[in-house]
């Protein structure tokens, strides 16, 4: 019956039905409730994803990969068929290359410390770009900072994207690591991956990509790319906070130590003999995961893989490219960017004479949610010279009406309203 409902979709129309799966939002009057445009901060959960997280405590609760019983086993192979889902989802080419992590930052921190403790010295260089998010920025920083390398920025052009020939003049010989976004989280365009890890390697440095804005807006494929490593959060493509993956090429992975260490990650220990670790994933899983979490981001990918990659780009499109038409009819505003080109569900905008969160908070007592400021990525703002911006970002369930109310509520905002 879902999957009915989920073929029915129309590009303009991805919209009533698939609301109707989200009880937050299902629960509002759709012509005068929340509108909530705030979805490349966290977006909304459909009832699949609750149910499992639900139904992982009510039938199966119990540690994974330690207990001989029904339920430890019941749960363990619940995770582990979780992974094989991740592993789908990214195109990866085994479940063994798929880390549980919390999200995003935890994955950049972890590859910060691990692989980049190992791979970079003093006066070697890590490159990554001007508009990166300071969970791929902070990271990075503080491994150049502390094995006195060199972090490299490469600059953002005009139109919000990295330029693939301004990132290639970036790699030297002293270049270990490359770390770039998918997507911007503050403008939603899109960088040339695929040709960037290509350049990166043909100078033999390894690739971090962060895809935490990527992924609930087009079909990734690892493989396709030929990514090093790839992470991503999963309350930011429906499912729960706190979950996240990290994706690691086979022969990259078995290579990278302990992150943090404890239960699960060895073999065997005693005060006599050195430690041995487990093989990855597990010895990059220290302690009890968050296994309802892993099953709930599961049912997450499930989810929007089963409304079909097709519809999702179309109504992203469509919403994106229609936000951008109406934007233009109103006095002061600039969109920021060229969201437009390749869009990827957010589009950024200025208006003349107005703090971004007088703005945000005029929409607020709309009833519409959006996100306003720098976006955790102050660098990049201060960059574009710009205070901050208004962020409007769709998801599957948003609705041209939608746009329209926040259209009406933007012809009337006045300086001073906060
Ligand atoms: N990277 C990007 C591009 C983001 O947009 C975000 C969150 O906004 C992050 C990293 C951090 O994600 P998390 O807070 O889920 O770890």
């Amino acid at each position: 019956m879902t999957q009915m409902r989920h073929s029915e979709l129309r590009p303009r129309h991805l919209t009533t039905s698939v609301r109707d799966d989200f009880p937050l939002l299902a629960a509002e009057p759709e012509d005068t409730g929340l509108v909530y445009l705030d979805n490349a901060a966290t977006t909304q959960k459909p009832q699949a994803v609750l149910d499992a997280i639900t139904g992982y405590y009510t039938t199966i609760n119990s540690n994974v990969g330690r207990g001989y019983h029904r339920l430890g086993l019941a749960s363990t192979e619940a995770f582990e068929q979780a992974r094989v889902a991740a592993q789908e989802f990214l195109g990866a080419a085994g479940p063994d290359e798929i880390v549980f992590t919390r999200g995003t930052t935890d994955a950049t921190n972890l590859l910060a410390a691990t692989v980049g403790r190992r791979l970079v010295g003093p006066g070697d260089q890590v490159v990554i770009t001007g508009m990166e998010h300071n969970s791929n920025l902070l990271p990075w920083r503080r491994l150049a900072e502390e094995a006195g390398a060199e972090l490299v920025v490469v600059p953002v052009a005009v139109d919000g994207r990295v330029r693939l020939a301004d990132f290639t003049a970036a790699l030297g010989p002293r270049v270990r690591i490359a770390a770039f976004a998918h997507v911007s989280n503050v403008l939603g365009t899109v960088n040339p991956v695929r040709e960037m890890i290509a350049a990166a390697h043909r100078h033999g440095v390894v690739t971090v990509v962060d895809g935490a804005q990527a992924v609930a807006h087009r079909r990734v494929d690892v493989r396709d790319l030929d990514a090093d490593f790839y992470c991503f959060s999963g309350h930011k493509v429906y499912g729960p906070m706190g979950t996240g993956v990290l994706y690691g090429r086979r022969d990259l992975l078995v290579e990278v130590a302990p992150y943090q260490v404890g239960g699960g990650t060895v073999k065997g220990v005693s005060f006599a003999e050195p430690v041995t670790y487990v093989p990855v994933p597990a010895r990059l899983e220290a302690g009890t995961p968050d296994v309802a979490g892993g099953l709930g981001l599961a049912a997450a990918l499930r989810y929007l893989t089963d409304l079909g990659w097709d519809a999702v780009r179309a109504h992203d499109e469509s919403l994106v490219r229609a936000a951008v038409d109406a934007f233009d009819g109103i006095d002061g505003l600039r969109v920021v960017g060229d969201p437009a080109r390749d869009p990827s569900g957010i589009v950024s905008f200025a208006i003349d004479g107005l703090h971004p969160y007088d703005v945000g908070g005029h929409l607020d007592r709309h009833n519409i949610a959006v996100r306003c400021g720098v976006h955790c990525s102050s660098t990049f703002l201060d960059s574009l010279d710009l205070v901050g911006t208004v962020r409007v970002s769709f998801a599957v369930y948003n609705t041209e009406r939608d746009l329209e109310r926040v259209c009406d509520a933007l012809r009337t905002v006045r300086p001073g309203f906060w």
